[in-house]
């Protein structure tokens, strides 16, 4: 793991009056490079080709530049370039799921604003739920051998495919059926159906609950809540369950929950007692199994059944792209800061903040 001294060091170099925020052109990037401009830094996107585009017509990025491959950050020359330019950089769900956390622990020597040493537990599926279970977070049931599944239970494929093809069991037989007929049209190999994580089905709607943690001021904000827009489940349900049957008999169908989109959501509430203590013992664990802990934006997901219980079925240690709908803002953080507060802006407030204090070395890895 590169040590935080030497990214602190790296960081003491830089010539703070054009300190710049840099981020991978994707997931959250449009707001990251928004925000850093809105609180007086410059702001510069590592892009493929193809997304430059972006970067250009909303004019957020005060420098582009473009790579073949995003593990092309990792390149000493790309390094010593993007460290020339004082660069610190916002990790997001982008850069783990391509440069991936053993690149970001080992080789991406860039100050990050954020702690290195937790994006593994995010990534792992047993740290995670490890940490979880540590702050005291509800879970859902996970049935290890499928001979032991007992109650409603989704299959999950985990990784690169993006939620493809879950399906929904209640015993090993309906478990053995659906998956060999799975395997049988080629939607799934044995291997997959060895890997799956068989979790107990919650029913009830899902709620991402993106926080804030300021080491500067040790509080943690709750600062606006999503939910995915997933193809092609939510176009599924607009059709009569009788229609679905039919669905479901074309071999072609693969039932997917691949996001392609985020609706804003705002909770009754008296949800948000459990909301903020939720986000309290997350924060306190992390500081336990990872110090410094959590730095800045997480997120929290979860389902809420109707006896109003949250049931968390991942967390993420970054910013996730569910704040994007909140750019300018959400009703949480309207609260807290007034307009045009949105969590990309909050990251560079924070490190705005932590130069004022001289305290950078809470908030960099
Ligand atoms: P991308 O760079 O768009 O391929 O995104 C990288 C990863 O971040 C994807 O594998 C998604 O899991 C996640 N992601 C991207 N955009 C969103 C979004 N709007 N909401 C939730 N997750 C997202
Ligand atoms: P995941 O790939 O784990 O992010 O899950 C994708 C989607 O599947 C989520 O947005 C939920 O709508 C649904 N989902 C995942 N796990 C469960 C669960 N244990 N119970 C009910 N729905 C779930």
């Amino acid at each position: 793991m590169i040590k935080k001294e030497e990214t602190q060091s790296i960081f003491e170099e830089y010539n703070r009056d054009k300190i710049t925020i840099a981020t991978l052109g994707s997931h959250s990037a449009l707001q990251i490079l928004k925000g850093a401009k809105e609180e007086g830094f410059r702001s510069l996107a590592i892009c493929k080709n193809e997304q430059k585009i972006i970067y250009e017509r909303f004019k957020v990025a005060d420098e582009i530049i473009t790579i073949n491959d995003y593990k092309d950050i990792l390149t000493e020359e790309n390094q010593q370039k993007l460290r020339e330019k004082n660069c610190v950089l916002v990790p997001h769900g982008s850069l783990i799921a391509y440069v991936g956390v053993d690149n970001i622990e080992e080789k991406l020597r860039l100050p990050l604003l954020g702690n290195r040493g937790i994006l593994r537990w995010e990534s792992d599926r047993t740290m995670e739920r490890q940490w979880l279970e540590d702050a005291d977070i509800k879970l859902p049931k996970e049935f290890k051998d499928p001979h032991d599944i007992e109650r409603l239970s989704i299959v999950k494929f985990p990784g690169a495919r993006g939620g493809k093809n879950y399906f929904l069991v209640n015993d090993h037989e309906s478990f053995k059926r659906k998956a060999t007929e799975f395997v049988k049209r080629k939607k799934i190999t044995e291997e997959d159906v060895e890997n799956a994580t068989i979790q107990e089905y919650i029913s009830g709607v899902n709620m991402y609950l993106s926080y804030f943690y300021s080491p500067l001021k040790d509080e943690v904000e709750l600062f606006c809540i999503d939910k995915r827009y997933e193809s092609n489940i939510d176009g599924l349900t607009r059709i009569p369950a009788n229609d679905q049957k039919e669905v479901y008999e074309d071999p072609r169908f693969e039932a997917s929950y691949v996001v392609v989109g985020n609706f804003p959501i705002v909770a009754r509430e008296s949800l948000l007692t459990q909301v903020f203590e939720m986000g309290d013992r997350i924060v306190e664990s992390s500081k336990k199994i990872a110090p410094p802990g959590i730095v800045g934006a997480f997120c929290l997901e979860t389902m809420i059944n109707d006896d109003l219980e949250f049931i968390a079925f991942e967390i993420s240690a970054r910013i996730v792209a569910g704040t994007n709908p909140f750019t300018n803002g959400s009703p949480y953080s309207y609260l807290l800061y007034g307009e045009n507060m949105g969590m990309g802006r909050r990251i560079a407030r924070e490190l705005k903040n932590a130069l004022d204090q001289d305290e950078v070395a809470k908030i960099i890895t």
